[in-house]
């Protein structure tokens, strides 16, 4: 009887295993987490590159134009303490150029989708005759029976 017990709760526990396994499937495939994952991926690839770009360009540039001022080295001392605010500006010329790319490509996004959508919403046409609205693909009007010419796009 032992033996068969053994059995039976190894044959339970790997059922169990099995559906948590494809619990975790779903909810890893399904949603957003792959989509979140990947922009998260995409988000710390783009940062670097935004802080690359601002260390080794920007800075510089803003140091040519004012004489030769390095902002990583601007600070200022009170009381022997040194405060480093050349850092905090990169970061904000670094947030800066993010926030404004991030906005033009979520309204460039934002545009194409729009355009999806009202391509997608087009299945009706107004029939030239009874000016009823019946479907694109009709080639006779089902309200009035008229022939109709199939418009090539
Ligand atoms: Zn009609």
């Amino acid at each position: 009887m032992k033996k068969v017990d053994a059995k039976e709760l190894k044959e339970n526990s790997t059922k169990k295993a099995k559906l948590a396994l494809e619990d975790y499937k779903k909810f890893a495939l399904k949603g957003n987490v792959m989509d979140l994952a990947i922009g998260m991926v995409m988000g710390s690839a783009f940062t670097a590159i935004v802080n690359s770009i601002v260390e080794s360009l920007i800075s510089p540039l803003i140091g040519a134009l004012t004489s030769n001022v390095d902002l990583s080295d601007l600070s200022f001392t009170i009381k022997g303490v040194s405060f480093g605010y050349g850092a905090v500006l990169n970061s904000i010329i670094s947030f800066l150029i993010i926030s404004i790319v991030l906005f033009i490509v979520v309204k460039a996004l934002t545009k194409a989708n729009k355009k999806q959508e009202i391509k997608e919403d087009v299945t009706t046409k107004e029939c030239p005759y009874c000016c009823s609205t019946i479907p694109i693909k009709a080639t006779r009007c089902p309200n009035c029976t008229s022939q109709l010419e199939t418009e090539e796009k």
